[in-house]
């Protein structure tokens, strides 16, 4: 406490006017000492030796940090821990700073000297999710790319091995985690390395206890079997810390969910448009599975799990054509090159279908299952409402259940019939199919 206080004095008497003017944002004051004595740029503060330009970009001092900037002043000076002034904008969520530090050529690639972490490990660590992307989008165009790769950044370990993901998972960050996995995080990197055992991202958010983010991890693959250094699965960690949602998703006794199918070449390119589709069919699918899961544990439902959801989906799917496999939900996503269309739910079942092993998947990919065509693209189905005439004709209109099952045919399968072609094909007369049906 006296050190911190002597610290304080010290600053105060040595520049008691610049440091505040820096942090609360007074441009003319600073420039006013500025010309008066342009050394004072050169002053620190006394206990972390914080320069000028991370007290201005700690509190978002754009217009200051500009002024700095122009100036010349080195975009990457280090403080006490080897902080550059990027780290502390990322820590304090200035995404207007972070932009413009890396504008002027600020580099992503620096390593404090407290636990040696990066700026991707500050933003994932506060859950600034808006810094987390620039820095990544700023990856993929910068040196970095280049000289490191991509893949090798986003996957940076810091002194105590975690990656970025890690942090994400253990501080309860699921829209940071979701972007890390986005862009190419390993889902079952362990912090231990060179073979020694370590914990995941899933150990770490066990002891997190965030629920969502266990529930990420494992639709995109991390292992539920998987030891940390004390010998210990996810579940246990998450025992030990009572966090008995998140225990029930992890015990390996329990269901295990559908896992997102990165290995396959076409849902790798899928567009923004057609992923969101897919992955929202993926959330619901765990989220049923979750139910049951959670039900026999007595836990109550996750809050995501709301009816009245439900019956927007069903809405919405109300006006447009029928899925003809499940014939429960909207047709949305179509089959390239053939053009067939199902919605979201089954084209997932059908990627999600077998264990997928890289090494053979450009081999045995799922097929499109109307014409056991190869799947070269998904796109998101051009949506062809039913003309009035057609729904006025068909009083038999089925109604959906979204709890029937996906591969069980509906009862009502013959008033379909009359609805529609068996297998759509967008922009051709697909009337001869249903003919042959008849
Ligand atoms: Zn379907
Ligand atoms: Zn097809």
């Amino acid at each position: 406490m006296g050190q911190r206080l002597s610290c304080v004095q010290q600053q105060h008497e040595e520049h008691g006017v610049l440091f505040p003017a820096l942090a609360s944002g007074e441009l003319e004051v600073v420039e006013a000492m500025v010309e008066e004595d342009p050394t004072v740029l050169e002053h620190t503060t006394g206990c972390d030796r914080l320069s000028p330009l991370h007290v201005a970009a700690a509190n978002g001092r754009i217009e200051v940090l500009s002024m700095l900037l122009d100036r010349s002043f080195n975009v990457d000076v280090l403080n006490r821990h080897k902080q550059t002034p990027l780290m502390l904008a990322v820590m304090h969520g200035k995404t207007g700073c972070v932009e413009k530090l890396i504008h002027a050529g600020a580099s992503i690639l620096m390593f404090d000297s407290i636990r040696r972490r990066t700026c991707l490990h500050y933003a994932a660590y506060y859950g600034n999710i808006d810094c987390l992307k620039v820095i990544l989008s700023a990856a993929h165009s910068t040196p970095v790319a280049d000289s490191w790769g991509f893949a090798r950044f986003v996957n940076i370990r810091d002194g105590n091995g975690a990656t970025p993901l890690h942090l994400a998972a253990r501080h309860r960050w699921p829209e940071c985690l979701h972007a890390l996995l986005d862009n190419g995080a390993l889902v079952c990197a362990s912090t231990g390395g060179y073979g020694y055992p370590g914990s995941t991202p899933l150990h770490m958010a066990a002891r997190g206890g965030s629920l969502d983010c266990v529930r990420m991890l494992l639709a995109w693959g991390a292992d539920r079997l998987q030891l940390d250094s004390s010998g210990k699965i996810p579940f246990s960690v998450a025992l030990k810390h009572k966090h008995k949602a998140c225990a029930a998703l992890l015990d390996p006794s329990s269901a295990a969910p559908l896992v997102w199918p990165s290995p396959l070449k076409f849902i790798s390119e899928l567009n923004q448009e057609a992923k969101a589709l897919l992955e929202k069919a993926l959330q619901e699918a765990n989220r049923e599975r979750e139910k049951t899961i959670l039900k026999e544990t007595d836990m109550p439902p996750s809050p995501l799990n709301s009816e009245s959801e439900d019956d927007n989906i069903a809405s919405e799917a109300s006006d447009m054509e029928l899925c003809c496999i499940c014939f429960d939900q909207a047709c949305t996503i179509e089959v390239r090159p053939c053009g067939h269309q199902m919605c979201a739910h089954c084209t997932l079942a059908l990627c999600c279908h077998k264990k997928l092993d890289p090494a053979t998947t450009g081999l045995s990919g799922p097929v499109c299952p109307f014409c056991r065509g190869s799947i070269l693209q998904l796109l998101v189905a051009k949506i062809n409402k039913i003309s009035d005439t057609e729904v006025e004709s068909s009083p038999m209109k089925p109604r959906r259940s979204r709890k029937s099952n996906f591969s069980e045919g509906s009862s009502s399968f013959k008033s379909l019939s009359a609805m529609g072609s068996f297998g759509r094909i967008a922009g051709r007369n697909s009337g001869k199919i249903t003919d042959e049906k008849q």
